[in-house]
């Protein structure tokens, strides 16, 4: 890759794509994203997209592979978590929180459970994608749980008897609603964010960004 370009990474398909395309869209970087390639050149400016899981984006940021990222808080912070966890780096910083990828880290429980607060799931199974962010909720509601994890499917765990709770995201409560959960706790809060890695930048990568910026705040504003 050259060096000289500033390389962001975002989302190649799902729910933060279409969002990150037309944001940068907006900052007037022409792109061709017609090709399912992992990286894409943009036209009109030095800039590099590269197109990967979202999972694997904190860490290529914090490993300063990429200059930027641009990711959901949930899921930086259950890596930054992780990381931590194994004594890791995990360095960045968040240049700006973005208007879009908003939804909610939640605790749910089938319609038929007798909750009575988090003190009902001691000693319980509970199935999620994020188990650190689950046990640092739980570590400060003195709850002792055991963790299920799984990387899809979540909401089905308790149906499967796999779990007796989940700890999953949730925007408008319709998949819960549907697997016959209720939402009981949220744990969490997140949007999309714009990250950047903590190692010195080229003056030429800091000018683009110093460009970009402004024109994200611009569209932000906009919207409001
Ligand atoms: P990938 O294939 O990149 O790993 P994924 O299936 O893990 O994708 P998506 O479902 O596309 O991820 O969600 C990406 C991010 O979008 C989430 O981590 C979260 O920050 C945000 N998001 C917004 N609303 C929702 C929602 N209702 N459910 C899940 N994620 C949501
Ligand atoms: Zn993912």
């Amino acid at each position: 890759m050259d060096q000289n370009r500033l390389r962001i990474a975002i989302q190649k398909s799902g729910r933060l794509s279409s969002d990150c395309q037309l944001m940068l869209k907006g900052c007037g970087v022409k792109l061709n994203l017609r090709e399912q390639r992992l990286i894409a050149h943009a036209e009109n400016m030095p800039i590099d997209l590269l197109r990967v899981r979202d999972d694997d984006i904190p860490g290529l940021v914090m490993d300063g592979v990429v200059d930027l990222g641009i990711v959901g808080e949930n899921v930086l912070e259950e890596a930054v978590m992780e990381r931590q966890a194994t004594g890791e780096a995990a360095e960045y910083s968040v240049l700006k929180r973005l208007d879009f990828g908003g939804c909610r880290l939640s605790l749910a429980v089938s319609e038929e459970f007798d909750y009575q607060g988090p003190k009902s799931l001691e000693g319980k199974r509970i199935a999620t994608s994020y188990p650190w962010l689950l046990k640092r909720y739980m570590d400060g509601q003195g709850v002792k749980f055991k963790s299920v994890m799984l990387n899809g499917s979540v909401e089905v765990a308790p149906r499967a008897s796999l779990a007796d709770a989940i700890c999953d995201l949730v925007s408008t409560g319709a998949t819960l609603e549907a697997n016959g959960l209720e939402e009981t706790d949220v744990i969490f809060r997140s949007k999309a964010v714009l990250i950047q890695s903590a190692s010195t930048l080229a003056t030429t990568k800091q000018k683009i960004i110093d460009k970009l910026l402004p024109r994200i705040q611009g569209l932000q504003q906009a919207r409001e």
